[in-house]
C-alpha cells in the first residue's frame, strides 16, 4: 500500500510542481486552509520580508531548483531551518525531531506492544537499534534553549494536538495523496491519548532526551539564531534534500523553510515494524506522517504555506 501512496503522492506532486513552474502566479495552500497552524512562525508575523521575492522563492523551490543529493535513506536531520555557527547543515534528510520523529512515529503507531515503555526508554532503544543496523542518527539544539528542538521541546503539545486535531491534519495529508483511514486514525488517537493520560511517559527535562540520544550515538548540531521559517517544503525526491544555505545565499539570509524530506518515511518505518509486518509498517509510516505535520502546526503560524516537490 504504502507503494501506492507514494506513487500517489508523487504524481499529485509532480503534476502541482508542474504548474507552478509554468506559472508566474501560483498559490500554495497554507496550514491555516485545513485549520491547522497554532504557532507563532510564518510570514504573516515577519516585516523584514519581500513579498516578490517571497513568491520567487516558493515557486523555485517547488520547481526543486534548491534539491540536493543527500546521504541517508532514513530521516535523521529536524525540518528546523536554521544552520550552524558555519551556515550550514548536516548533509541528510530531515523530519521533524530528527531522528527523533522514528522515536514518536514508532510509539505513536505502535499496536500496544510498548505500553510499559517511557519516552526514555523509547528513545535509547529507537538510538541503539538503529545504530546497530548501521544507520547514523542526529538530533540538534539550538545557542539559546535548553531544550532547542521544538519537536522534542514540545513532545507532549504535539500529541495533544493529534488527538486534538486529527481530522484537519488528515485532511492536510489528504490533500497531497496520503489517505489516514478511520482505523488508523482511531489508532494513532488512542496511543497519544493513552501517553497523555499518564503523563510521567514524557521525561520532564527535555534536553535530557537529546543528551540521551548523543549518549547512545546520534550526531549533535547546534543551531543559531531565531527562527525565519516562511514555509514548509514537503519533499518527495527520493535521495534529495533542500539545500538551506543556497535558499539564503540567492534571496538572503532572512529566508528559511522547514524541510520534510517525507520519502524517507516509509523506509523509516520498514526499519521500526516488527518482522516487516506490512500493515504495522503502513501504520507507523502515517504516524511519522502526523508527528510530522502536528510539530509544524504546534510551531508554526496558520500563514505558513506547504510547499510540494515531487
Ligand atoms: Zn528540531
Amino acid at each position: 500500500m504504502l507503494d501506492s501512496i507514494k506513487k500517489m503522492l508523487q504524481q499529485l506532486m509532480g503534476s502541482s510542481s508542474e504548474d507552478s513552474s509554468q506559472a508566474t502566479d501560483i498559490t500554495f495552500y497554507t496550514l491555516g486552509k485545513f485549520n491547522l497552524g497554532v504557532g507563532k512562525i510564518g510570514p504573516d508575523n515577519r516585516t523584514d520580508i519581500d513579498q516578490s521575492v517571497l513568491k520567487e522563492m516558493y515557486r523555485r523551490v517547488a520547481a526543486g531548483e534548491f534539491n540536493i543529493p543527500v546521504s541517508g535513506t532514513l530521516p535523521e536531520i529536524c525540518v528546523d531551518g536554521r544552520t550552524n555557527r558555519q551556515g550550514s547543515r548536516i548533509n541528510a534528510p530531515s523530519a521533524a525531531g530528527g531522528s527523533l520523529t522514528m522515536v514518536y512515529g514508532r510509539d505513536l503507531g505502535d499496536s500496544g506492544a510498548l505500553n510499559d515503555k517511557t519516552e526514555m526508554q523509547l528513545t535509547i532503544e529507537t538510538m541503539d537499534t538503529l545504530k546497530g543496523k548501521g544507520y547514523t542518527t542526529a538530533v540538534h539544539g539550538d545557542d539559546h534553549s535548553n531544550c532547542g528542538c521544538g519537536a522534542c521541546a514540545h513532545a507532549q503539545k504535539v500529541y495533544q494536538h493529534i488527538t486534538d486535531k486529527i481530522d484537519p491534519i488528515a485532511g492536510l495529508t489528504g490533500n497531497y495523496g496520503i489517505i489516514i483511514s478511520d482505523t488508523e486514525k482511531a489508532s494513532i488517537v488512542g496511543r497519544a491519548k493513552n501517553r497523555l493520560d499518564h503523563p510521567s511517559f514524557f521525561n520532564e527535562d527535555r534536553s535530557a532526551i537529546l543528551q540521551a540520544c548523543q549518549d547512545h550515538g546520534a550526531n549533535y548540531e547546534e543551531l543559531v539564531d531565531a527562527h525565519n521559517e516562511l514555509g514548509i517544503a514537503i519533499n518527495m525526491r527520493q535521495g534529495t534534500t533542500i539545500d538551506r544555505k543556497a535558499i539564503r545565499t540567492t534571496f538572503g539570509p532572512q529566508y528559511d523553510l522547514f524541510v520534510v524530506d517525507a520519502w524517507t518515511f516509509a523506509t523509516a518505518a520498514q526499519e521500526l515494524a516488527l518482522e516487516s509486518n506490512k500493515q504495522d509498517a503502513d501504520r507507523i509510516a502515517k504516524a511519522i506522517t502526523i508527528q510530522n505535520v502536528a510539530t509544524a502546526s504546534v510551531l508554526g503560524h496558520s500563514s505558513l504555506p506547504i510547499i510540494p516537490i515531487g
